[in-house]
């Protein structure tokens, strides 16, 4: 068996790098534009995918296309089908390929999503972040509640397959009113919900405010019981999570672009400042390109670092232990070249932190919330 590599899954992420302005907790390399001249940056990623394409001459067809950001919904249709186009005429895109578009409430009231159906998307994934006004306004979103209800109804006439992304624990934030939100998003019938936790990073706007005193992150006690509240409710409508933050109604709704991710297959990244992890004849490269637009667009080359045994091991476990069917212990040896220590293992089970099936370590809900120690624990030391 190989440790890593395309077997796992094979995705390219594209990094659309501009928004329409910057939300104060988004930590990602974004730059605010509205109306710039898109061609250069899509031309470069073009030349990017094909300079990648030389290199990996072995590699499959993809099984999935990210549009990530930033804010891919500001392509137009025509730009994200020369894209698609460019990907299938290198690489090629498997058939049943999962093609997903983030996309912005208020761009899908701009757009057509018949147009990005028409130009390959298969699966929208909207960041309505909310459906309380005062929240998206705390969040620094550029759209309000009646616009993301007509937006998801819009999205949810082309588009069967279909995500909600909202961020909760906001500070402030209540039990019931989290249960109310989520029991409202839940009645909109989509078929998967991303729900994350809010994280306020030191470089961002809500990290200097938290720095000045001005914003208290929730803490987390209360952290805790918002999440164990969100798997009750979502269990109960029927959208069990399938991964710490993720929720599906049924397997082929889960996100094939992230199963790669968590299963430590190979990505193309692309655009400023992606990440991608090849697997180029059983070693283990981590690239990333360079982060401002107008560097990529002299020069695509990503920057590569070959990454050890420790250190794939390292991405793998944590990765791994994400997902609901838990982490393969035949396939941990194989990257780590040892197994964990059963003594950390009996007090994982013990302590009902885990549980052990089908040589598969399982987290259970008291163990993924605390899923980042468990891999340090497990990891092995050099
Ligand atoms: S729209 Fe998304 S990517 Fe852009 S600034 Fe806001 S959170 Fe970040």
């Amino acid at each position: 068996m190989n440790a890593t590599g395309p077997e796992f899954g094979f995705g390219v992420y594209f990094h659309w790098p501009y928004c329409t302005r910057i939300c104060p907790y988004c930590d990602f390399n974004v730059y605010a534009a509205k109306d710039r001249d898109k061609e250069p940056l899509v031309a470069a990623m073009i030349a990017d995918l094909e300079a990648q394409r030389r290199r990996l001459p072995d590699h499959p067809k993809v099984d999935s296309v990210f549009f990530g950001g930033g804010t891919p919904s500001l392509l137009s249709p025509a730009q994200i089908a020369l894209i698609l186009d460019k990907v299938n005429d290198t690489f090629g895109i498997a058939i049943g390929a999962e093609i997903t578009l983030e996309a912005n409430p208020n761009d899908v009231l701009r757009s057509n999503p018949k147009s990005w159906a028409e130009a390959g998307i298969n699966r929208l994934s909207l960041g309505i972040q909310s459906l309380k006004d005062e929240a998206l306004k705390f969040l620094g979103r550029d759209h309000n509640s009646t616009q993301a209800y007509r937006a998801i109804d819009a999205a949810q006439t082309v588009f069967d397959n279909h995500s909600l992304d909202l961020i909760y624990a906001r500070p402030g934030q209540q039990l019931k009113d989290w249960e109310a939100e989520l029991t409202e998003t839940l009645a909109l019938g989509a078929p998967h919900l991303s729900l994350y936790e809010l994280t306020i990073e030191a470089r961002t706007a809500f990290g200097h405010r938290a720095a000045r005193g001005e914003l208290v992150p929730m803490d987390d006690d209360e952290q805790a019981d918002l999440y164990e509240l969100t798997q009750a409710v979502c269990e109960a409508a029927g959208l069990p999570a399938y991964e710490v933050s993720n929720h599906a109604r049924a397997p082929e709704f889960e996100s094939r672009h992230n199963h790669i991710y968590w299963a430590s297959g190979d990505w193309l990244g692309i655009g400023p400042g992606a990440h991608g992890r090849l697997t180029i004849e059983d070693n283990r490269l981590a690239t990333e390109s360079p982060r401002r637009p107008a560097d990529y667009e002299l020069n695509q080359k990503p920057a590569e670092t070959p990454l050890s045994r420790t250190d794939t091991a390292r991405e793998f476990v944590p990765m791994a232990l994400r997902p609901v069917n838990g982490l393969d212990l035949n396939r941990f040896e194989c990257v780590a070249g040892t197994s964990p220590a059963p003594s950390i293992l009996e007090d994982l089970v013990s302590n009902d932190l885990a549980v052990i099936a089908d040589k598969r370590l399982v987290l259970t809900m008291a163990g993924r919330l605390m899923a980042d120690h468990i891999a340090a624990l497990l990891l092995p030391h050099e």
